[in-house]
């Protein structure tokens, strides 16, 4: 980008800021617009790096790589909200693990006598776990600290943005109307989080295609207990049995946290798509637009990679 120019980028979840991030500290003049500050699906995340729920795996693990060096480094920051855990991903049945984890540090198979009752496979390794929160509020501080700036605005359009040399799009899901893309769509997910009971490490279950999940990520004082997948679904209010049911399914696994107190419910959608779409567009004025949204439940893993290809897509133009 040259002197002068400013780059909108639309969108203030974990896609938005962090593609704001990397381009302001580049030198790039960078001005925010968004609905949410922050993205209210991204601050339901629980979030433990990971890709899931997220297409094409060539570009999900380049982009999972290249977040995960990020974040390894963020984690010598306790104010970044991200820290690496060690724990336990389980399965009922017999089986393989992922080819993501085989690779991760301290990665090592567990006995099932290491496993809680009913599990049959699982595996300990160490790795990124975000307070999202926290997170969101440190990148917001890192923008400002960048030069970037904010507007707090809905766009009904791509045309609403105004003087913009290139606009980056971080709408989520919100791309599906502004795009419009009707690839899009909503995997509704719910979190409770409760006191900590004094865990450290985080547990997931490899539940396969099952609306059901069960993760516990543990961040200091709370823990964010999980959850649901269900396909189609957007809407964001509270399902109490399905709360209920979470922390039953939680408990089963860790009966310390039978006496933690629920503080509260974080509820969002996830953007999904066949494929996440980075990709350079352009507008009928001819202005640049690269896309970058459709992230499915692995838009905290994709964040730093995805926005690094944002920012090549810009200086290729
Ligand atoms: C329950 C749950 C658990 C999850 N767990 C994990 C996890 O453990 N690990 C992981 O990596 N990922 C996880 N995810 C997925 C992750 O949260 C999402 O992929 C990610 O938050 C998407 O971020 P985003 O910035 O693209 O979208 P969002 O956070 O939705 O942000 C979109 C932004 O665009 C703005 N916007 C949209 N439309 C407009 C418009 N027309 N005008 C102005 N502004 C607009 C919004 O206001 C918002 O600021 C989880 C998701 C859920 C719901």
């Amino acid at each position: 980008m040259g002197a002068g120019e400013r780059v909108v980028v639309i969108g203030a979840g974990v896609s938005g800021l962090t593609t704001a991030i990397v381009l302001a500290e580049a030198g790039v003049a960078v001005h925010v617009i968004a609905e949410e500050l922050p993205g209210a699906t991204s601050l339901a995340a629980g979030a433990m790096w990971g890709p899931y729920l997220v297409e094409p795996k060539h570009m999900v693990d380049e982009w999972s790589e290249c977040s995960l060096e990020v974040f390894r480094e963020l984690a010598d920051d306790p104010a970044s909200g991200v820290r690496l855990a060690s724990g336990i991903e389980a399965s009922r049945h017999a089986d393989q693990p992922p080819d993501w984890a085989t690779s991760l540090p301290d990665f090592i198979p567990c006995s099932t006598a290491g496993l809680p009752a009913g599990f049959a496979s699982g595996y300990r390794f160490t790795v990124p776990l975000v307070d999202m929160p926290v997170y969101l509020d440190y990148l917001q501080r890192r923008l400002h600290d960048a030069d970037g700036t904010f507007e707090q605005r809905w766009l009904g359009s791509l045309d609403d943005v105004g003087p913009a040399s290139a606009v980056i799009n971080c709408t989520g899901l919100g791309a599906r109307t502004l795009v419009p893309d009707l690839d899009l769509r909503p995997i509704r997910g719910q979190h409770v989080v409760v006191s900590n009971p004094g865990l450290t490490e985080f547990f997931s279950e490899d539940t396969g295609a099952s609306q059901d999940l069960l993760c516990i990520y543990p961040h200091g004082d709370t823990v964010v207990l999980g959850g649901t997948a269900i396909d189609g679904d957007g809407s964001l209010g509270l399902d109490e049995r399905a709360a209920s049911a979470i922390l039953a399914r939680c408990v089963e696994v860790e009966p310390r946290l039978a006496e933690a107190r629920v503080i509260a419910h974080r509820i969002g959608a996830r953007p999904t798509r066949g494929r996440v779409r980075v990709e350079a567009d352009r507008r009928s004025d001819g202005t640049l637009v690269v896309h970058n949204y459709g992230h499915g439940g692995a838009g905290v893993t994709l964040s730093w990679g995805c926005a690094a290809m944002v920012r090549g897509l810009l200086t290729d133009r």
